[in-house]
């Protein structure tokens, strides 16, 4: 028994709670089975390490109980995987377009995706990371916002689009599929941005409101439904990383 992270309440805490789900990792496994974890700028310089990891990823101990990691938490889960991977037969299935705007910068707008739940999936895995005592997870610390977050995961409110934008971008590139990178905060404190990059998507969690860019704003899911997702080759990922996280 403990107190359950989510709901607060005294419980049966379960042994293993994923902090990044279990089929987000799945594309990175090679066929030795071996996951490559490194930085981003190791895996542009060839330096690649490829580390043995347990098949079920990283995972805390006695943070939730069963029913906020299966039901609540699981019900986001459930409904991004076939988006992140494939696999919906539904008739609200997500369309995809990808285009390039006026800069040639390629862009994929996905129509019904579903606010709420897709943003509070996302924001679980930035609130799962923050409580997280994992080290790979030691430089996400969500402070005041971890408390706001949590009441939006339990309650399932998703908030406005301006309440923790999120940005997403596909890094075309075989070798950041198959990588994870330890997630990072903003160089400035005052931005307050994290970012994770998992199995060739980078995302950018921005907790500033003040401080977010437009574009941001204007990519961020939508209350109608529509997000947009960036793509970029990795040598302008490269760059846009040192200007935000200093690596
Ligand atoms: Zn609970």
């Amino acid at each position: 028994m403990g107190i359950c992270k989510l709901c607060l309440q005294e419980a049966v805490l379960l042994k293993k709670s994923h902090i990044i789900p279990d089929f987000m990792y799945g594309p990175l496994f090679d066929e030795s089975h071996k996951i490559i974890k490194a930085t981003p700028k190791d895996l542009i310089d060839g330096d690649k390490k490829r580390i043995s990891v347990p098949s079920s990823g990283e995972y805390d101990q006695d943070i939730l109980c069963q029913n906020c990691d299966n039901k609540i938490i699981g019900q986001y889960e459930s409904y991004a995987r076939p988006i992140l991977y494939g696999g919906f037969n539904d008739s609200k299935k997500p369309i995809f377009q990808t285009f390039r705007n006026q800069n040639d910068i390629g862009l994929t707008e996905c129509l019904n995706i579903d606010y709420k739940k897709f943003k509070l999936f996302l924001l679980s895995i930035l609130w799962r990371a923050s409580i997280s005592k994992r080290p790979l997870f030691d430089k996400i610390d969500l402070d005041f916002d971890e408390e706001i977050i949590r009441k939006m995961i339990i309650t399932g409110d998703a908030g406005e689009e301006s309440d923790f934008p999120i940005f997403l971008i596909r890094i075309s590139d075989p070798l950041f599929e198959k990588s994870i990178a330890p997630p990072r905060r903003s160089k400035d404190p005052k931005d307050r941005i994290f970012e994770f990059m998992i199995a060739g998507i980078q995302y950018m969690f921005y907790c500033a409101k003040d401080r977010t860019p437009a574009l941001v704003l204007l990519a961020t899911i939508k209350k109608n439904n529509r997000l947009l997702m960036a793509h970029m080759p990795r040598e302008l990922i490269l760059d846009q990383r040192k200007k935000a996280f200093g690596v």
